[in-house]
This record gives structure tokens, C-alpha cells and sequence, in this order.
């Protein structure tokens, strides 16, 4: 299930929180702005409805992206302003002075914390020049001197208190981010490692399977996979035959026409191997140039024109070396049916000697067991 609950570092943030405190205020001054009108007390209804329009302008400009700071400002002015009028005409028992202490909450939810402790100060200062001579000169509120210092001292407690709670949200914001920079650059580092690892991982398998210069199955991923063949064959169903070919003369290769001569062979019937028989064949370069062949689900009877046409395609395909000369060669073949209850060892001792047959026949040849 889904749950509501926003991360805690979204509603902490300042954009979050000054939108919704916007959306609290405005909706306040709409009230009071409207009980200011019913009441006909114009200069408050006038005050209030600036509030609210400047409020809610500041709420769009801020959901439109723009920064905290100018956005708000004109609604925290008129804000201020309420407050002077409410300080200055505070009514009974100077009740609506109290109004006061929102401004300090109001400056540091809408500004950053030093910016709002300042103009909690000045705007502290404005209230009590008013408290103190707006009824002299300008015939306002009259406050005793004993209710205007526990309101100065109100408002400090109110304003210190809020500008240290900001300053830590801010900088524990600050390094909450720092660290998430810090999780979120080492995570991309660990998943390159992963990558990087996996594919070494893939070489190094490739490696450990693969005849570097042919790319056949090594001698032991051959085993490996004849072996799991070879489990197969227990069941019933059609059997494979196995073929060890063997190069014929190959020393006398490498030793006319040199070592690259011979490789360049090696290569050229490992892609012989490749175009003649099917994928599901098994083909593997078991020795120096001896190669096994696995004839899946295919019997002694029905392997024999394969290899005959296999050792005929050898033959009639030399190989062209670099200075043009054309190379052919030869290879003879002994294979054996996989028996049910063969093993690795006794399947290939078997194909080894119809090898070695096919060798004392002459070569290029095949010879089956
Ligand atoms: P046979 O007809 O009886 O099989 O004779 P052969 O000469 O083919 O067999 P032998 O075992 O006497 O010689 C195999 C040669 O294969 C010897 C070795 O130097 C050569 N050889 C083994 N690996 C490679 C290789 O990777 N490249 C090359 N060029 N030659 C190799
Ligand atoms: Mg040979
Ligand atoms: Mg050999």
C-alpha cells in the first residue's frame, strides 16, 4: 500500500513551508478582512484585503518557481504594516496588540533566518516608537510602560527562538544534502564498479572457455559441456556421436611453411567446423591440432556421410598464405556412437583409437568404433 506521508526533508523544505503557511495566511485575512468590512472598520478591511491579495500573489510567484524572498516581500510588508495598525489601534485591554507576536513567526517562515530576525527587529523597533509616542503625537493606543517592556521582551524571546530553530533547520538541510551528494556520488561509483566487475567477470569467462586463436570451446569447456551431453544421452532418444579430428602432418606444416602457416591452418578448419555443422553440434579445440566434435541426437549411421563430406570439404579447401601460396591439407577423423553408460573417458577412448586407425590407414580418412 501506498503511503501518504511526504519525505520529511519536502515538508521541511523553506519553498514548502512558505507556500503553505501563504495558503494559512491568506485564507486568515479573508476572514478578518471580511468581519473588518461588516464591521465598516475601512482602514482594517483595506489593510487585510492587501494581505490577502499580496499573499496570494506571493503564493502563485512562489508555485511558479520564482525565489522566496522577492516573492514574499510585498505580502510581509503589508503584513507589518497590519501589524503597526493593530499595535496603534489595539483596542480593548490592547487585545489586538498581541497580534504582534505572529510577525516573528511570519519573517522567519517567509525570509532565510538572518533576514528574518532583522526585520523582526525593525519592525520591533517601529511598534514600540508607536507604543511609546504615537499617542502624544499622533493620538493612537496608550500603553503603560510596564506592558510595552513585556511586549519588547515577548517579541525578542519569540524572535531569538525562531532565528536559532531556522538556523539549525537550515544547516541541518545543509548537510542532509551534503550527504545525499555524498550517497548519491558513491552509489553511481559502486554501480560503475558493479559494471565494470561484471564485465571483467564476462572476459575473464570467455577467457577460461575459448580458444584464443580459433574462438572454439577450450579443451575444458568442451568436457564440460560434453559431459552434460552426455547425462542426456542416459535418457532415451536418439544418440550422439562423438568425432576426434585430427590434422594430418601437421609438424611437417609448421615446419615447411612455418609456425604462422600452421596457425592459419588451425583457423581455417575451425571455420570449416563452424560453416559445416549445425549450431547444436558441440565443436571444441581439445589439443595442439586436434579438435572433438559432438554430433547431437545423431547415430554412427547418420554421422557417417557428415564426416565423409567433412573430410572431403578439408581437403578441397587449402588455405592462402600472405605471399600468395596456396596450402592444402588434410585431417582423419575417429568417432564413436555415444553407448548408454559412457563416460567421458571411455567415449573418447574409443573415438582416440579409430583415430589412431584412420592414422595407420593411410590418413584422410575416417574410421568409426
Ligand atoms: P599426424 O599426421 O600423425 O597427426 O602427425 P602430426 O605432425 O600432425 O602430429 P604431431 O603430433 O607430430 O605434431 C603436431 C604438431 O602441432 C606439433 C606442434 O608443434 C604443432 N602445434 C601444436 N599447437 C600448435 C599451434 O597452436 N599452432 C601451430 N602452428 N602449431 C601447433
Ligand atoms: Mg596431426
Ligand atoms: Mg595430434
Amino acid at each position: 500500500m501506498q503511503s501518504d506521508c511526504r519525505p520529511a526533508e519536502q515538508i521541511l523544505h523553506p519553498l514548502q513551508r512558505a507556500k503553505s503557511f501563504l495558503v494559512f495566511g491568506a485564507c486568515l485575512h479573508l476572514v478578518f478582512g471580511t468581519l473588518a468590512f461588516r464591521h465598516a472598520e475601512w482602514p482594517l478591511a483595506v489593510l487585510l484585503a492587501s494581505c490577502f491579495i499580496t499573499t496570494t500573489a506571493a503564493y502563485i510567484a512562489l508555485a511558479r518557481g520564482h525565489t522566496r524572498t522577492a516573492s514574499t516581500l510585498p505580502a510581509l510588508f503589508c503584513q507589518t504594516i497590519l501589524m503597526f495598525y493593530v499595535v496603534a489601534y489595539a483596542g480593548h485591554e490592547h487585545g489586538r496588540a498581541l497580534w504582534f507576536f505572529s510577525l516573528p513567526v511570519i519573517a522567519s517562515i517567509l525570509l532565510p533566518p538572518k533576514e528574518g530576525a532583522l526585520w523582526t527587529g525593525a519592525s520591533l523597533v517601529g511598534a514600540v516608537a508607536i507604543m511609546l509616542y504615537g499617542n502624544t503625537f499622533l493620538g493612537t493606543s496608550a500603553y503603560s510602560a510596564g506592558f510595552t517592556l513585556r511586549f519588547v521582551v515577548t517579541i525578542a524571546l519569540i524572535g531569538v527562538s525562531m532565528f536559532w530553530s531556522e538556523l539549525a533547520l537550515q544547516r541541518y538541510r545543509e548537510e542532509t544534502e551534503a550527504r545525499k551528494a555524498l550517497i548519491e556520488a558513491e552509489s553511481a561509483r559502486l554501480k560503475a564498479e558493479i559494471v565494470r566487475r561484471a564485465s571483467l567477470e564476462r572476459d575473464l569467462r570467455i577467457l577460461a572457455t575459448t580458444d584464443a586463436l580459433t574462438g572454439l570451446a577450450n579443451r575444458r569447456a568442451f568436457m564440460d559441456r560434453f559431459s552434460l551431453e552426455l547425462a542426456r544421452a542416459q535418457r532415451p532418444g536418439p544418440n550422439s556421436t562423438l568425432l576426434i579430428l585430427d590434422i594430418d602432418h601437421f609438424k611437417a606444416i609448421n615446419d615447411r611453411y612455418g609456425h604462422p602457416a600452421g596457425d592459419a591452418v588451425l583457423s581455417r578448419l575451425s571455420l570449416l567446423l563452424g560453416t559445416s555443422l549445425r549450431n547444436v553440434d558441440l565443436i571444441g579445440r581439445i589439443g595442439g591440432e586436434e579438435f572433438a566434435v559432438l554430433l547431437v541426437e545423431t547415430s554412427a549411421q547418420m554421422a557417417q556421410p557428415v564426416i565423409d563430406r567433412l573430410i572431403e570439404h578439408i581437403r578441397e579447401t587449402p588455405v592462402t598464405l600472405p605471399d600468395g601460396t596456396s596450402l592444402s591439407f588434410t585431417a582423419s577423423i575417429g568417432s564413436t556412437e555415444i553407448l548408454w553408460g559412457d563416460t567421458i573417458d571411455t567415449a573418447i577412448q574409443r573415438a582416440d583409437e579409430a583415430l589412431y586407425s584412420a592414422k595407420k590407414g593411410g590418413r584422410d580418412r575416417h574410421c568409426q568404433r
